[in-house]
């Protein structure tokens, strides 16, 4: 109907007014939605409209959110094309693991609940043998292990290097969490079986990209936040 410029008044009485990335508004069993009503309200929303209303700048009530499902779905190549990303922005793929780099794939991290919050900053070896965190400023003598995967993927026309995956998604795709894949270190031969029955799996990733700078090159940093 706005496409043919009619530009009709929607009522809706009881509507459902969801909070999901921003506003937005549905409809339940006991919505009444009326177009172009014959109600003083809709009189005057039109009247502005025809006014000075169609012409003024909208803003959106509706964010874009890394979990949400309004990211675009696009190809590796326009991950390539795309110009410098100042802020991480977010992206699906559909795409393939081709490696998962195992030589270094976790870091160390506080093992306790900080603030109703699990701490995941990394921890700092002390020469006590104790661990520091910076941001909690506390030591431990206990920590946790957590994923921080590089991992190759391709899509049928691209192929993307060194993506990085955390815990969450680093348990979905390999099935065990960084902490049980640290305590089978001592058997390669296991590890190995769960990596290569995670190679050549389909996904659809969200991703986080970003543009940073590295020794004065400007590469981008993919990080998987979703999978
Ligand atoms: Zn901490």
């Amino acid at each position: 109907m706005c496409a043919i410029g009619n530009n009709p008044i929607i009522a809706i009485k009881s509507a459902r007014v969801g909070e999901f990335n921003g506003k937005n508004i549905g409809t339940t069993t006991r919505s009444i939605v009326l177009v172009d009503p014959d109600i003083e309200e809709a009189h005057a929303l039109k009247a502005w409209f025809k006014k000075e209303g169609s012409t003024v700048a909208s803003t959106s009530l509706t964010t874009r959110s890394p979990f949400g499902h309004q990211q675009e779905t696009i190809t590796i190549a326009d991950i390539y094309s795309m110009d410098s990303l100042e802020k991480p922005t977010f992206f699906q793929l559909k795409d393939t693991i081709t490696k998962i780099g195992m030589d270094r794939f976790y870091y160390i991290s506080f093992p306790s609940i900080v603030g109703g919050k699990k701490c995941m900053k990394k921890l700092i070896p002390q020469n006590t043998g104790m661990w520091f965190c910076p941001k909690c400023n506390a030591e431990v003598s206990d920590c946790d292990y957590r994923y921080l995967l590089k991992i190759d993927i391709q899509d049928h026309i691209g192929e993307l290097a060194s993506t990085v995956a955390f815990e969450d998604v680093g348990s979905t795709i390999l099935g065990n969490n960084a902490k049980d894949f640290y305590l089978l270190s001592s058997n390669p031969e296991l590890i190995k079986e769960f990596v290569s029955r995670a190679l050549s799996t389909n996904h659809i990733f969200t991703l986080s990209v970003k543009t940073e700078t590295f020794k004065e090159v400007p590469r981008l940093k993919c990080v998987i936040i979703k999978e």
